[in-house]
């Protein structure tokens, strides 16, 4: 593993007790803990540079906007974008979904149109097009997994139709932990002449993503879980799409003209950016990718996975684990699982007061648990900051919570 233990230093919360014991997060699929640099960043933008941005002729306005843009040009860069002017800055990547939902699929979707979806979405890319196929009359197909617990291409081809206007999938899943081979899905999405969305909630954080090469049409993210504030995020839109969508929410910014009863829209990227945005989260946003960058994507990608495979061989031998998700090369940092007769809250629960955080639940995954035959699971998900010293007291803790409930001395 390429990143140095003392990356830990540059996390400040992970200096906390929780409990009394030292905080192990293993949290960082839910929300990402912040790099000193990020709080550096924001703390020194509101101490100095802090106004609205694209409004006031004065001084803070101009350096407030020109730290908003730098932030745009800087998520263009970093997703490999081929122009700034395709990045919309949206609170999350919920958002960013739910604006295709709105800006493209009320008009392009009509009734018995169908948009193909897996059936290991997060409900973020699932229920706004439940909304959108509601109001406007359009199928959804989902795609089931295969035998390996990854999305299976041939259902996939099987799914398309000459009605098929949209593909949309994660690219790494939030449960299964599984990279998603989206060159290949673009290419199956675009010969059925449809559209690709991808879900990058979870691989921007965790591996070099380019839009272009992988052949995206959408692509959205969340700020928060990339080392960001949370309230930031963005949405790429292949540039000649994006121009022609119209506004997704009205107000201020968006506009050209105001008449009283009617209005012209802005040139993209504002025209999809209605009321003052989250300036300093922005600004937080570039110092996260910045940060991410010095670490080295790819090197986080193998830490993520190294640590799953270690992972994955500790959680094993801990009697009553059941694990999920496939193994190999293309498994990231995200670890899901059972304990046998012990509810995974209970799991979070006896943990927590071992200072150790994992998430339980659904994980807004329901028609994946439903595919996996189970109500909710535990999960462990690594970044940067995580080391094997912190999967081994989870492997032993779990040891223990088993112990205690089951009863099994
Ligand atoms: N997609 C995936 C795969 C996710 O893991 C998440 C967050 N759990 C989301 C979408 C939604 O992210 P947010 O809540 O930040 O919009």
């Amino acid at each position: 593993m390429a990143i140095s233990a003392e990356r830990r230093d540059d996390f400040p919360i992970l200096r906390r007790r929780v409990h009394g014991a030292p905080l192990v997060y293993l949290d960082s699929a839910a929300s990402a803990q912040k790099p000193e640099r990020v709080l550096d960043a924001v703390d020194g933008f509101y101490r100095q540079h802090y106004a609205n941005v694209h409004r006031g002729a004065h001084t803070l306005s101009a350096e407030a906007t020109d730290a908003y843009e730098a932030a745009r040009t800087r998520v263009a860069r970093f997703i490999n974008a081929p122009d700034e002017r395709s990045v919309v800055f949206v609170r999350n990547a919920t958002e960013g979904i739910n604006l295709v939902a709105h800006a493209w699929g009320r008009r392009a979707i009509g009734p018995g149109d169908e948009i193909v979806v897996t059936v290991a979405e997060h409900h973020a890319n699932l229920v706004p097009w439940h909304l959108l196929a509601a109001e406007r009359g359009a199928v959804i197909r989902g795609v089931p997994l295969g035998g390996d617990q990854r999305v299976d291409l041939d259902a996939l081809k099987g799914a398309m139709s000459p009605r098929t206007k949209l593909v949309t999938t994660f690219h790494v899943s939030n449960v299964l932990g599984v990279l998603n081979p989206i060159a290949e899905i673009a290419r199956i999405a675009h010969e059925a002449g449809a559209l690709l969305l991808v879900d990058g909630a979870q691989a921007v954080p965790h591996l070099p993503v380019d839009v272009q090469a992988l052949g995206a049409d959408m692509y959205a993210f969340s700020g928060h879980k990339v080392g960001a504030p949370s309230g930031i995020g963005a949405l790429w839109v292949r540039e000649e799409l994006l121009a022609t969508w119209p506004p997704f929410m009205g107000g201020g910014e968006m506009i050209r003209t105001v008449a009283l009863d009617r209005s012209t829209y802005a040139d993209i990227p504002m025209r999809f950016e209605a009321g003052t945005p989250a300036i300093a989260e922005a600004v937080g946003l570039h110092a996260a990718l910045d940060y991410l960058d010095e670490v080295g994507l790819q090197d986080i990608w193998d830490h993520d996975r190294a640590l799953a495979r270690y992972a994955i061989e500790r959680l094993r031998g801990v009697d009553g684990v059941t694990l999920y998700g496939p193994e190999g090369d293309d498994r990231g940092g995200i670890v899901t699982f059972n304990l046998d007769g012990v509810h995974p809250h209970d799991v979070a629960s006896a943990l927590d007061v071992r200072g150790v955080a994992i998430r339980a639940g659904h994980h807004c995954a329901q028609p994946l648990m439903g595919a996996l035959g189970v109500r909710s699971t535990a999960r462990a998900s690594f970044w940067i900051h995580t080391t094997t010293d912190e999967i081994d007291l989870l492997a032993d803790a779990l040891g223990e919570v088993r112990t205690f409930f089951a009863g099994v001395a």
